[in-house]
Order: structure tokens, then C-alpha cells, then sequence
């Protein structure tokens, strides 16, 4: 079994994402959206509210399951016995931190490999916090956000 692990914040869940896992349904047989949970951050949506937007952005996708976490990601993959950590890439600024940050983890256990998937160029310049910029300002945000989702 091909399991891997697709952690973020999903402050809100965004088009870009939802394309990522999409995508990433034909490499692996389960994917764990895992949010991760981080006191000291302050989200825009509460956690529950999170999690119901992603579910409903899988509902059809059997693959998918939604998990919220608070410990380090390899450990979370341990856990899970998943060996594969799933990230999305942008831009330039995306790799340089997604490298340092799959290096830290191999460095915890190379069993674990990072696959990334490079986004659709249509999706590139969505990201999380600029939606949230736009949502506290009373914008639409329904373009970037999954189609599934009713706020
Ligand atoms: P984090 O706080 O861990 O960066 P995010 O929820 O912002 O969490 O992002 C989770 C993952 O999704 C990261 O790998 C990020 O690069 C990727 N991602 C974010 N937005 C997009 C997008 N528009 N297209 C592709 N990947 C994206």
C-alpha cells in the first residue's frame, strides 16, 4: 500500500491544494490531509470548520481522509505507517523551504520520501494567506476556494 501524507495548515483549504491531491490520487492508494495544529498560530477558520471544508472537497474520493495533528510530521508518518510525505510547489520561494524541510525530515527517517508535485501554472498564484486577506476584507473568495465548499 502506497499511503502518504499531505500536511498543511488548509487556512482555508485552497483550488491549489484540492489539484494537488487530485492529482496525487493515481501515485498513492490513501492520502491523510493532515492539518496540523500549532498553538501559537492564530487561523482564520477554527479547526472543525477546516476539516468540513476539505472533507467536502473529497466527499467522492474515497482515498482521501481527513486528520488533524500535533506532533512532528515523520512521527505522524510512523504512526500512520505512511511513507510519503506530499507537498505542493509553486514557485521558487516554495522550493527553497520545502528542500530545507524534507532534508530536516530525511534527516529523521529516510524511509520517509517527499514527493513533490509542481502546481498548475493556473493555480500558482493562489495561496492560502492572500485568501484570507481577501476574506477578512469582505471579498469573494469562491474563485480560489474548492468548488464543494458553501460558506
Ligand atoms: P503550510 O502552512 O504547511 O505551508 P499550506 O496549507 O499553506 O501549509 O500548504 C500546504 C502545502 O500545499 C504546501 O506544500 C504548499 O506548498 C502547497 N500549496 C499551497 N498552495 C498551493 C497551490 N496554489 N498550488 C500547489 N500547492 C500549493
Amino acid at each position: 500500500m502506497k499511503i502518504a501524507v499531505f500536511p498543511g495548515s488548509f487556512d482555508p483549504i485552497t483550488r491549489g491544494h484540492e489539484s494537488i491531491v487530485n492529482r496525487a490520487s493515481s501515485l498513492f492508494d490513501i492520502i491523510y490531509v493532515a492539518i496540523g495544529v500549532n498553538h501559537n498560530k492564530k487561523y482564520l477558520f477554527d479547526l472543525e470548520t477546516r476539516k468540513k471544508f476539505i472533507e467536502a472537497t473529497f466527499s467522492s474520493n474515497s482515498k482521501v481522509k481527513v486528520i488533524d495533528y500535533k506532533k512532528l510530521t515523520v512521527e505522524l508518518c510512523q504512526d500512520l505507517n505512511a511513507n510519503y510525505i506530499l507537498r505542493g510547489l509553486r514557485n521558487g520561494g516554495d522550493y527553497d523551504y520545502e528542500y530545507s524541510i524534507s532534508q530536516a525530515n530525511r534527516q529523521m527517517d529516510e524511509r520517509i520520501e517527499t514527493i513533490f508535485l509542481a502546481t498548475e501554472p493556473k493555480f500558482s498564484a493562489i495561496n492560502s494567506s492572500i485568501v484570507r486577506d481577501i476574506y477578512r476584507n469582505g471579498g469573494d473568495i469562491k474563485a480560489f476556494i474548492p468548488d464543494a465548499i458553501k460558506l
